[in-house]
C-alpha cells in the first residue's frame, strides 16, 4: 500500500472508496461479459458493425476492470476474489441477452451504459479535491463510458432508420 500517496487523501475515507470500487469493478466484468456473448449471439440486419462496436467496448470494459483492480490495490484493498460476488456486489446488474435481435441487444447495451455513466458521475463527485488519483482515474473511464453510449445510440439510430426506409420502400 502508497503510505504516503495514500496520505494525500483527504476528507473521505480509504475503506468507502475501497468499496465504491469493488462495486464498480463488478459492473465492468459483468459489462465485459455481457459484451462478449452479446457479440457472439447478435442477429439480424447489420450485425456486422454491430458485433466490431460491441467487441471494442468489451476490451475498454476489460481495461476498466484492469485499471479500477490496481487502483484497489493501490489503496490497500483486494479486488473482489471470486465471480459470485460480481453479481452481488455490482450496481448495474446483468442484463442477459433474450431476444438476440441487434436493435434490442444495442437497447440492453444503451442501458449498461447509462448505468455505468451515472456510477462514475458519482464517483467523480465523491472524489473531486479529496482523492486525486481516483477522481483522475475514474474521470478517464467516465469519458469512455459516455463515447460508448453515444456510439451505440448512433449506430442503433442508423439501423432503426435504414429499417423504416426499407419498410417505406416497400409500400
Ligand atoms: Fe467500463
Ligand atoms: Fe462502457
Ligand atoms: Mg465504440
Amino acid at each position: 500500500m502508497a503510505r504516503v500517496g495514500n496520505s494525500i487523501i483527504k476528507g473521505l475515507e480509504v475503506g468507502e472508496i475501497i468499496t465504491l470500487l469493488n462495486k464498480a469493478y463488478a459492473d465492468e466484468w459483468l459489462a465485459y461479459y455481457q459484451y462478449f456473448i452479446e457479440g457472439k449471439v447478435i442477429k439480424g440486419i447489420m450485425k456486422d458493425a454491430a458485433i466490431a462496436e460491441l467487441t471494442q467496448h468489451a476490451a475498454d470494459e476489460l481495461r476498466h476492470a484492469n485499471m479500477v483492480a490496481d487502483r484497489i490495490l493501490q489503496l490497500g484493498g483486494t479486488p473482489l476474489l471470486h465471480p459470485k460476488e460480481w453479481l452481488e456486489q455490482t450496481n448495474c446488474g446483468y442484463d442477459a441477452p433474450k431476444d438476440f435481435d441487434v436493435v434490442s441487444i444495442l437497447e440492453d447495451a444503451i442501458k449498461g451504459e447509462q448505468c455505468a455513466i451515472r456510477t462514475y458521475s458519482d464517483i467523480v463527485e465523491l472524489t473531486r479535491n479529496k482523492d486525486i488519483v481516483t477522481y483522475d482515474l475514474v474521470s478517464q473511464i467516465l469519458a469512455d463510458e459516455v463515447e460508448h453510449e453515444e456510439d451505440l445510440q448512433a449506430l442503433h439510430d442508423d439501423i432503426t432508420e435504414f429499417v423504416e426506409d426499407i419498410k417505406k420502400n416497400l409500400q
